[in-house]
């Protein structure tokens, strides 16, 4: 407890509330409904009640906002916090609203006397937090104030230093800011583990005592997989398909990409809009919007989509080109499973978007940082080893096992002796003089006639053709991993070409061992998330669609994003809890205080009802057989477990099929059976009378072959 009697010390000295562990758990229950923090958030949020400056680095989607958003309701005044963009101030003042906090932002677009109405706000103490760009800080001098601010929260920090990837000159002015407010304790926060980008947070921001929480960057629920870029749009749309109803992003290179991408998958009828910076900023705002309130799910982009959008329910991200650097590919990723649940982020590699990138650098100021961050990025989309290792230690972090959850541990490379491989390639770039780029030396070795080829006379060198048991693509896959292992060069100022190292002389002339991966095609890879066999029953799918429709339409009536009603990991529980009474309801992670008193009535109705109507319709035996035919038993499996007759169990069927439930009747008859009750039909000339057709056929056709063929030729309306 000398925690405590250290925190009463510095309360009177910054004018705060002491804060037991108690009360810290209890606010974190009360507003946000979680029962735990997240790793290192509580340590940070301890330090920052007791008056000392925290600089915190987590990966995006790791809990960044709870470590100033807690202690702001229980400072006793306003939290300042800085952010870049008005989309997400608007996202989080949502957000807290909808967790009955009272916040605001502020900024140029609001009248005077809304401005004036917020600023009164501050003065009371009423409002716990509030939202602010560095330009609009100039206006709020007066409130910038010890009397009237207990905390301030820097978000998106790295915006300070122009080593970070998304300078912003405005965020340079910040430090005066403590310089002003010298005792207020000051949280900088960012997904920027760059070591250079840290030290100048911390100068800029004059906060070079913080406090520093490094968490892991690790994100285990989000799956990684690297494919190779062939037949990228099929794949692209073939992955869609199967996430049907989930959310999720593809980001491309450039304007161009997207809206191409867009329209091919819109030709395969799949719905998506495009988002990049040529569009109007209403039309961009209105896709943001869309894909935020869940009107949309898919939306291809460039990088700058997401910036900004909390949302917490995206379940996959696509990379159509491989990104410039780890951090950008990583932020992008991160969009992916905020909610903690399974998430999937999928990248395509070509060589052809390496050699574009590295044209983009040419010429940059930081021409040589670009470049090695652009070999990271090529090295991870290239490794043979666990991929999330790889990511990790480029942050600096130890993964002590293989992940499993990444493509290369479900999908183990398969390697094989490449020395005669590579004594090909090596011995084809030899002949063509060390001048020419991947393209033409698979060509060559392919025995290809194009124009080029035989312009340049290569169809003559000794080596053409001697590869044409092995496809271009493959060809193309040896040939990268030869470079990647130092075998060969590429020469960028001389068109690309492929030149010898010294290792390759030791293929060439010393037969040292070359150790080679098989490439993989699409066709043999086995998909990453595991299609699990779905256990689940369709009274319980049911429910949980019911209970999304229910946040659908709490969340358009209180004009906020469904995710902020409840995120989907929380309306999982509540789905698996089945709470009945508020009591219940509030024992449920992810629901506050505030949410269960205005939502929960809605939410443990939903239940009861879906549970009245689940006994109503298991007292119903035609709904049994529903179930057992939907779980894919036989129609005699169904009969033993209901103990009825088979007779039985086809007249289920065939009455649940009227009642147009979408039972396969045509498995039970053939085409010819059908063809013949068809033309009973146009003989007797009456359609209901069952036993009719029973003495018509005699015993030549089952009874409920007829009944069958009858229930399809009505639907047929023949
Ligand atoms: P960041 O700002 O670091 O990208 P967020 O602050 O948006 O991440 O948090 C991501 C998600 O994690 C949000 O949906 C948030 O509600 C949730 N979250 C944060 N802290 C906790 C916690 N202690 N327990 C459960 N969920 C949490
Ligand atoms: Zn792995």
């Amino acid at each position: 407890m000398t925690q405590i009697s250290s925190f009463d010390q510095q309360a009177t000295l910054y004018n705060m509330a002491a804060v037991s562990k108690e009360q810290l758990y209890s606010a974190l229950k009360k507003y946000f409904g979680y029962e735990a923090f997240r790793p290192q958030q509580e340590e940070i949020i301890t330090s920052l009640l007791g008056g000392k400056d925290n600089l915190v680095i987590m990966p995006t989607g790791g809990g960044k906002s709870m470590c100033f958003q807690l202690p702001a309701t229980l400072f006793p005044k306003t939290t300042l916090v800085i952010s870049p963009l008005i989309a997400l101030m608007k996202d989080q003042v949502d957000g807290l609203k909808a967790n009955g906090i009272e916040a605001n932002y502020f900024n140029s677009s609001q009248t005077e006397q809304e401005q004036m109405r917020i600023i009164n706000s501050v003065v009371s103490a009423k409002t716990k937090l509030l939202y602010v760009a560095p330009e609009s800080l100039g206006q709020l001098s007066n409130i910038v104030d010890a009397k009237y601010i207990s905390c301030i929260a820097v978000d998106e920090a790295h915006c300070i230093s122009s080593w970070g990837h998304d300078f912003r000159p405005s965020y340079q002015q910040l430090g005066f800011l403590k310089e002003k407010l010298p005792t207020i304790p000051m949280i900088a926060l960012t997904a920027t583990a760059d070591k250079t980008t840290r030290q100048d947070i911390l100068e800029q921001l004059k906060i070079t005592d913080a406090h520093q929480s490094l968490t892991s960057f690790d994100r285990k629920n989000i799956s990684l997989e690297v494919r190779p870029a062939d037949k990228r749009i099929t794949q692209i749309i073939e992955f869609v398909k199967k996430k049907k109803g989930e959310s999720g992003i593809i980001y491309c290179l450039s304007r161009k990409g997207t809206e191409e991408v867009a329209q091919k998958l819109r030709e395969a009828g799949i719905k998506v809009e495009a988002y990049h910076a040529g569009l109007s900023s209403d039309q961009r705002s209105k896709v943001q919007e869309d894909f935020v309130y869940d009107r949309l799910e898919i939306v291809s982009a460039t990088v700058a989509f997401g910036m900004g959008i909390d949302k917490s329910n995206v379940r996959w991200v696509i990379h159509h080109n491989l990104p410039k650097n780890i951090e950008g590919y990583y932020q992008e990723i991160g969009r992916a499973g905020r909610d903690g649940l399974p998430s999937h982020a999928l990248l395509f590699h070509t060589y052809a978007d390496v050699l574009q990138l590295r044209k983009f650098a040419n010429g940059a100021s930081n021409e040589e940082v670009q470049l090695a961050k652009l070999e990271r990025m090529k090295q991870f989309a290239d490794a043979t080893s666990c991929r999330r290792k790889v990511l990790l230690s480029y942050f600096g972090e130890l993964l002590e096992k293989d992940c499993g959850n990444c493509d290369v541990c479900r999908n183990p490379p398969k390697f094989i002796d490449g020395s005669e491989i590579a004594q090909k390639v090596l011995s084809t770039i030899v002949r063509l003089n060390q001048s020419e780029p991947i393209t033409i030396v698979g060509d060559v070795m392919r025995g290809s006639q194009n124009a080029v080829i035989k312009e340049k006379g290569y169809h003559t060198i000794k080596t053409f053709g001697i590869g044409k048991d092995i496809s271009y693509k493959d060809w193309q896959h040896y040939i990268i991993q030869l470079i990647n292992q130092g075998f060969i060069e590429i020469a960028f100022s001389e068109g690309n070409a492929l030149k010898l190292t010294e290792l390759s002389q030791k293929v060439l002339f010393e037969d040292s061992g070359v150790r080679l991966t098989k490439p993989t095609h699409a066709s043999d890879i086995r998909p990453v998330t595991k299609e699990k066999k779905t256990t689940t029953t369709v009274s319980d799918t049911n429910l949980y669609d019911r209970l999304k429709k229910l946040r659908h339409r709490v969340a358009r009536k209180e004009k906020i994003p469904a995710y902020l009603v409840f995120s989907d990991a929380t309306l999982k529980a509540i789905e698996q809890a089945r709470p009945l009474n508020d009591d219940d309801f509030l024992k449920i992670n992810g629901v506050g205080e505030h949410k269960m008193e205005k939502y929960g009535r809605y939410f443990t109705d939903e239940i009861m009802d879906f549970k009245r109507e689940m006994e109503e319709r298991d007292a119903d035996p035609i709904n049994v057989t529903k179930d057992l035919f939907v779980r894919g038993l036989t129609v005699k499996e169904i009969a033993a477990q209901t103990e009825l007759a088979t007779a039985s169990v086809y007249a289920h069927l065939t009455q649940l099929y009227k009642n147009g439930e979408a039972i396969d009747l045509m498995q039970f008859v053939t085409t010819e059976e059908l063809e013949r009750v068809k033309s009973a039909r146009e003989s007797l000339g009456s359609q209901d009378d069952l036993d009719a057709y029973i003495s018509h056929f005699g015993s030549s056709l089952p009874k409920h072959k007829i009944q069958v063929g009858l229930a399809i030729l009505e639907q047929m309306g023949s």
